[in-house]
């Protein structure tokens, strides 16, 4: 009998070397492993003759070996086996599998799983690589439901199989949550997880592993709740930061700001003003749409940071973000000092002179991050946090930040549709600031699906939209990649660089029509050109890559073509749209597909007609299969594996089950113990 925590060397059939590969990968224990759930699962139950096998699809068939062969085509040495069943004989290749010689004595049986396929040249029924194996009530690669798990585990599917098959048949039993024998009165019951792991590595049937799934979703979140109820005592216990106190003699909101808030930019700001004067860091996280205007209000906040004497840092995930807020801030605050620091090469020599004397907002892309100790920022501002992505974690994000003698209060900006009561279940620790009303009075951006045949037409139509009207307009054209793609299946995506290409041709040369390609693989003084060009409304009609998607503001953008849109996740696509009609002008969105399945399409058309970013993270969730339930789509905040943030109904119960589990009732064995803390001190 085998335990979670027992390490895998114990596991019959591990070997040492085996133990080593895993152990490369930070995979020690039996728990590491099973956390290794299937990229995705073949149905392998059917058991056909050989007759009535279709082709095409993945069978199991029970057959007789009754002449094999093997030989060399050039350097690939090839098995050859007729496997015979009562309805017919078959032809099965294997390349490079001459182990199997051995095991395919002429006379036995076995099952052997694969998918037929027919051979051009004799229209004949052929099986190749199939998996084999002895016959038996309890298979593991044949006759059932068979996992497939990802090749970055650098073994043999089969082994990773066979391991995962001995570990889930001999697990002990497992209860995470338990009922407290105190409170007898209650009867329930909780899922084992060791039932719950067998069934999510093999399955009796697909719509199992769902529940499953969720089942280490809830995990999850119990995990997400508990470490952020940690985190909020630690924020509590801390009294470093610099009390920041606007000016009394001043205007909160300086008169050079061209705009008048909104109320809820407003009430952001009193929240923030509130905290900000404590010696207790602020944490605070700033919602609201794309578009709803959070820039102006970090910008006044580090603008009463550095009246009361102290510097800021405002850290954006791209440079075009950055360089664009630097344009937005000093035009709004012409008095306050701001320093643009990037990571391009350029502004890493000015980062060497940078004077860090004097009170200033400074402000770029994580370049920010490596200066902290000298900077001595009292306000630390991300924005669109969810992007940095895991790779570049923002420190403050979780446990409270120390540098130096000092804490900065912490405000975090993200546009990422999560329902407020969500966000309080899940994340004690942050104060939450919303902005709901638009500044503009936005008109819903008309969407249209534009079928291939419609495209011409419809370039010619945005050229009319952008070059008629009275004030300058401008254009964005998305496209999924950079570069055309060498891989076949991707040939018919546009590439932003190949589209450039073309639009340049359709368009001609015109003064009053200019293109412009920006997109990742551009040097940084390059982009800073671009978008300078772009900011100047020199540039009609840009063409990039989703870059834009991290919040770039054109308040001139009139038109959005996505091309290749069933590529992208609805939540992306709200994104996008938002780039669009920013001042309050009428815009339009174009989704260009070439896609003909049908599911794509619907999607792609509900869009159409739904306005509202939540609702459209909720649909994208809802018409999720359980397949895709296994991308690795970034869901934002933090790293979440198993659970989704639009999952509602699953949040309420994590919450609920955790208030049980404080008050006694439950008692709890956490599944998932953060491996990792997240530095208290910023590194240098
Ligand atoms: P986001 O929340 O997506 O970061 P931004 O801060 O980029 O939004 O703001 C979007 C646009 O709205 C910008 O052009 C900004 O200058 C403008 N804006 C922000 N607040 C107001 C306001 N109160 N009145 C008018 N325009 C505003
Ligand atoms: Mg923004």
């Amino acid at each position: 009998v085998y335990r979670s925590t027992d390490t895998l060397q114990t596991v019959r059939g591990v070997g040492p070397q085996l133990a080593a590969t895993l152990a490369d990968q930070d995979i020690h224990t039996i728990q590491d492993l099973l956390l290794q759930l299937p990229l995705r699962y073949e149905d392998r139950s059917h058991i056909v003759t050989i007759a009535a096998a279709p082709v095409g699809e993945p069978v199991t068939l029970s057959a007789t070996v009754s002449k094999v062969s093997h030989f060399y085509r050039g350097r690939r040495s090839i098995l050859q086996a007729v496997i015979t069943d009562e309805t017919g004989s078959l032809t099965c290749y294997w390349f490079n599998a001459s182990y199997l010689k051995s095991k395919l004595q002429i006379g036995s049986s076995f099952f052997f799983a694969g998918t037929l396929n027919i051979q051009a040249k004799t229209g004949k029924k052929l099986l190749t690589q199939a998996a084999v194996e002895a016959l038996s009530a309890d298979t593991i690669h044949t006759g059932r439901i068979v996992p497939l798990y990802s090749q970055a585990l650098s073994l043999k599917q089969g082994s990773v199989r066979r391991i995962l098959k001995e570990i889930v048949d001999h697990l002990a039993p497992w209860n995470s949550v338990t009922v407290a024998s105190t409170t007898s009165t209650i009867t329930e019951t909780w899922s084992d997880l060791a039932e719950v792991f067998k069934t999510l590595h093999f399955p009796e049937e697909e719509t199992a592993v769902i529940a499953a799934r969720e089942r280490l979703a809830l995990e999850e979140l119990l995990s997400v709740i508990a470490k952020a109820t940690v985190l909020k005592q630690h924020w509590n216990q801390q009294n470093k930061a610099l009390p920041i106190k606007p000016s009394d003699t001043q205007p909160l909101v300086p008169p050079s700001v061209p705009f008048a808030l909104t109320g809820d930019q407003q009430t952001a700001l009193t929240e923030i003003s509130t905290d900000l004067k404590n010696r207790q860091p602020m944490n605070r996280l700033l919602f609201g749409d794309v578009g709803s205007g959070k820039t102006i209000v970090a910008g006044v906040a580090a603008y009463w940071t550095v009246q009361s004497g102290f510097s800021a840092a405002l850290v954006a995930p791209t440079q075009i973000l950055a360089e664009q807020h630097y344009q937005t801030l000093s035009r709004c605050f012409p008095d306050l000092p701001i320093q643009l620091m990037t990571g391009s090469a350029k502004s890493k020599t000015v980062t060497n002179k940078t004077d860090f004397s004097q009170p200033k907002l400074y402000l770029g892309t994580h370049a920010v991050l490596n200066q902290l100790e000298k900077i001595q920022p009292a306000l630390l501002v991300y924005d669109e946090q969810h992007r940095f992505g895991v790779k570049h974690r923002s420190p403050g994000w979780g446990e409270p930040l120390t540098i130096g003698s000092i804490q900065p209060h912490v405000l975090t900006m993200s546009a990422t549709p999560i329902p407020r009561t969500l966000m309080l279940s899940l994340f004690a620790h942050l104060s939450l600031s919303t902005l709901t009303e638009s500044p503009h009075i936005k008109q819903p951006t008309k969407t249209w699906l534009v079928p291939a045949h419609k495209q011409p037409e419809a370039w010619e139509w945005i050229k009319t939209q952008l070059t008629t009207g009275e004030t300058p307009e401008q254009g964005i054209v998305v496209c999924p990649f950079i570069n055309p793609s060498a891989k076949e299946n991707l040939e018919n995506v546009a590439a932003a660089t190949e589209t450039f290409a073309e639009l340049k041709q359709l368009y001609g040369s015109d003064p009053n029509f200019k293109l412009a390609l920006l997109h990742g693989g551009l040097k940084p003084a390059e982009k800073t050109t671009v978008m300078a060009d772009v900011f100047a409304q020199k540039t009609q009609l840009l063409v990039t890559t989703p870059i834009v998607e991290v919040g770039v503001d054109l308040p001139a953008a009139k038109v959005i073509v996505i091309t290749a849109a069933e590529r992208f996740g609805l939540a992306s696509l709200h994104q996008l749209r938002g780039r669009v009609g920013r001042a309050g002008q009428k815009s339009f969105c174009l989704l260009f597909t070439t896609s003909k399945n049908s599911t794509a399409t619907e999607r792609l058309n509900l869009f159409c007609q739904e306005h509202n970013g939540l609702k459209l993270a909720e649909i994208d969730l809802q018409r999720r299969g359980a397949g895709d339930l296994f991308g690795t789509a970034q869901h934002g905040f933090d790293d979440l594996t198993f659970a989704s943030w639009t999952n509602v109904e699953l949040i309420t119960t994590a919450r609920k089950t955790y208030q049980r589990i404080q008050a006694g009732e439950l008692a709890w064995q956490p599944l998932f113990v953060p491996k990792a803390q997240i530095p208290h001190v910023a590194a240098n």
